[in-house]
C-alpha cells in the first residue's frame, strides 16, 4: 500500500486540535489527529471547562432550592445533596461529548491514533514525519504536509507539592469521593474561584487565598473588589496579598499557613486543598529539540498565523505564548491555522476581543481592555456602569448584584471594553464581542433594540450610562 501523506497532521486532541482537524477536513484536506489519552476532548472536555460547568449547574439549582419557599414552592426546605449522583451526572455529560467527538472524527474523515506525538525534525522535501508511540507500546510514524501542535497544558503545582488525595488540582478535585467539609483554594483566577464558588454553595467552608492585591487579577479593578464583596457576603473567607504559603498534611487534611496583608502570620486547618495556580505548558517532550523551535519558558511563540519558527509547523491552544489559556482561543486559533492551510480567507485571533467568562455566582465575564488598560494605551476614557438592581429581569431572577462596565474611547465613542459581574454575564457577553469585532460606537448600542425582559437590557442601560443617560437608574 503506498504510503499515506498527510495535509495536516495535528498532535492533540482537546478544542485546539479537534477544531482545526474537523474544519481542515471540511476545507477538504486529508487530516489526521494525533491524542496520547484514551478520550478525545483534553483539559476541557475531560477535567476543565465541561466537568466544572456541569457542577456548577447544580450547584445554581441547589442555591435556588434553598431559597425554594420565596420562589411559592414549598415541601423542598430540606433538599439533600446526592454527592455521588452529582458526579455521575458530570460523567454522563462529559460522555456524551466525548463520543459526539468520536462521531464527528468519522464524519469528517479523519484519521486518528492513539498515542504519543512527538516531532522527528524539519521537513525532508516539505514532509514532515511525527513518531506516534501507540498505546500496545509499539511505534509508528504518522507523515504530513503540516503539523499542528496542540497538546494544551498541566496544572501547576506550588514548588516542593506534589499532588495527592489532600492536595489537589483540577484533576484530583473532580473525583474526591465525597463533599469535603472545608476547602482552602489556592489561587484567585477563574478556576480557583469557580471551585470556591462551588463548595461554597454545598456548604464548605471555603478559604482563597491569592498573593496579588486582587481577587480575579486578570479582570477590570472593580470588578475584582465587587467580587471580594460578593464572596464575603457569601462567606468565602477571601485573603488577598497573601505571602509564603505552605501545606502541612496532617489526618485532618491540611493545615495551610501563610503571612496576611498586614504581615500578620495566619492558619486555616481544611480536609482539602486546591491549587489552582495557573497552567504550564505541555511542551517539555515533544521533540521540539530536534526543530527551531525554541520554547520562552515553555510556551510556544507564533506569529498572528500561528506559525513557529519552523517551516510548516503551526501551535495553538494552551501552549501558545502571549494568548489566554481558554478553550475559545484554541479553537479559533485552530480554525484560523486550518484556513491558512487550506489557503483560505483567515483573520488572526486579536487578543483585544477574547471573552474571558468565569462561572462563579456571580459570574464575570469580559471582553476588550479594563479602564486601566485604556488609560495605558492613551486613550481619552469614558466609562458607563450600571447595576443589576435596575433590571427587571435580575429582580426575577432574584439576582440584584453586580453591575455592567463599558470602556469607551470619547474622542470616537468607539466601545473599548465590557465588563459584567452579575446574572447570565456569561451569556450576554456574546453581544458584546461583536459590537467590539464590529467597531461599534456607544450611540450604536444606545440605539440597539435588546428584547424586554432581558438581562441583556441591563447592557443597553450599560451603553446609555456612558453618555449619563441609562433609563433604569
Ligand atoms: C478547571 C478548569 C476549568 C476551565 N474552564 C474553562 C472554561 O470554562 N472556558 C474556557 O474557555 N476554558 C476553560 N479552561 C481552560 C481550557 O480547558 C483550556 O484552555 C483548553 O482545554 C485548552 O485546549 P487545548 O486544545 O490547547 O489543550 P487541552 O485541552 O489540554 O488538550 C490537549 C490534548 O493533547 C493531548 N496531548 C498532549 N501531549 C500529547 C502528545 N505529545 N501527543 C499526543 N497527544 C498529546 C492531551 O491528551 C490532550 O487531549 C478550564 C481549565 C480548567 C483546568
Amino acid at each position: 500500500m503506498p504510503e499515506t501523506i498527510f495535509d495536516a497532521v495535528v498532535v492533540g486532541g482537546g478544542p485546539a486540535g479537534y477544531t482545526c482537524a474537523i474544519r481542515a477536513s471540511q476545507y477538504g484536506l486529508k487530516a489526521a489527529l494525533i491524542d496520547a489519552n484514551d478520550r478525545l476532548g483534553g483539559t476541557c472536555l475531560l477535567w476543565g471547562c465541561i466537568p466544572t460547568k456541569a457542577m456548577l449547574f447544580t450547584a445554581e439549582i441547589w442555591d435556588h432550592l434553598k431559597h425554594a419557599d420565596r420562589y411559592g414552592i414549598d415541601g423542598v426546605a430540606e433538599p439533600k445533596l446526592n454527592w455521588k449522583a452529582l458526579l455521575a451526572r458530570k460523567d454522563d455529560v462529559v460522555t456524551r461529548h466525548t463520543k459526539g467527538l468520536d462521531f464527528l472524527m468519522k464524519k469528517n474523515k479523519i484519521t486518528t491514533f492513539k498515542g504519543y506525538g512527538r516531532l522527528t525534525g524539519s521537513a525532508n522535501d516539505g514532509i514532515h514525519s511525527v513518531e506516534v508511540k501507540l498505546a500496545d507500546g509499539t511505534t509508528q510514524t504518522v507523515k504530513a504536509k503540516n503539523v499542528v501542535l496542540a497538546t494544551g497544558s498541566d496544572a501547576r503545582m506550588l514548588p516542593g507539592y506534589k499532588a495527592d488525595e489532600t492536595i489537589l488540582t483540577n484533576y484530583e478535585i473532580l473525583k474526591i469521593a465525597d463533599l469535603p467539609k472545608s476547602l482552602v483554594v489556592i489561587g484567585s483566577g477563574a478556576v480557583g474561584v469557580e471551585f470556591a464558588s462551588l463548595f461554597k454553595s454545598f456548604g464548605a467552608d471555603v478559604t482563597v487565598l491569592e498573593m496579588l492585591p486582587r481577587a480575579v487579577p486578570a479582570e477590570d479593578e472593580e470588578i475584582g473588589k465587587e467580587l471580594l464583596r460578593l464572596f464575603k457576603k457569601r462567606g468565602i473567607d477571601v485573603n488577598l496579598s497573601v505571602k509564603d504559603t505552605k501545606i502541612e498534611k496532617n489526618k485532618d487534611g491540611a493545615l495551610v499557613s501563610f503571612t496576611d496583608a498586614n504581615g500578620k502570620p495566619q492558619t486555616r486547618q481544611a480536609e482539602k486543598v486546591l491549587v489552582a495556580v495557573g497552567r504550564a505548558p505541555r511542551t517539555y517532550d515533544l521533540g521540539l529539540d530536534k526543530t527551531k523551535i525554541v520554547p520562552d519558558r515553555g510556551f510556544i511563540m507564533t506569529n498572528e498565523w500561528m506559525e513557529t519558527t519552523e517551516p510548516g509547523i503551526y501551535a495553538i491552544g494552551d501552549i501558545v505564548g502571549g494568548l489566554p489559556q481558554l478553550a475559545h482561543v484554541g479553537s479559533m486559533a485552530g480554525l484560523v491555522v486550518a484556513a491558512r492551510m487550506a489557503g483560505k480567507f483567515a483573520k488572526p485571533v486579536n487578543r483585544t476581543r477574547i471573552p474571558g467568562c468565569t462561572y462563579c455566582d456571580p459570574q464575570i465575564a469580559s471582553v476588550g481592555l479594563t479602564e486601566a488598560q485604556a488609560k495605558e494605551k492613551g486613550f481619552q476614557v469614558k466609562v458607563g456602569k450600571f447595576p443589576f438592581v435596575g433590571n427587571s429581569k435580575a429582580t426575577i431572577l432574584d439576582a440584584h448584584d453586580g453591575f455592567v462596565k463599558v470602556v469607551s474611547d470619547a474622542k470616537y465613542g468607539e466601545v473599548l471594553g465590557v465588563h459584567i459581574i452579575g446574572p447570565y454575564a456569561t451569556e450576554i457577553i456574546a453581544e458584546c464581542v461583536t459590537a467590539l469585532e464590529l467597531e461599534a460606537t456607544v450611540e450604536e448600542m444606545m440605539f440597539t433594540i435588546h428584547a424586554h425582559p432581558t438581562v441583556a437590557e441591563a447592557l443597553l442601560d450599560g451603553f446609555s450610562s456612558v453618555e449619563g443617560m441609562a433609563v433604569n437608574v
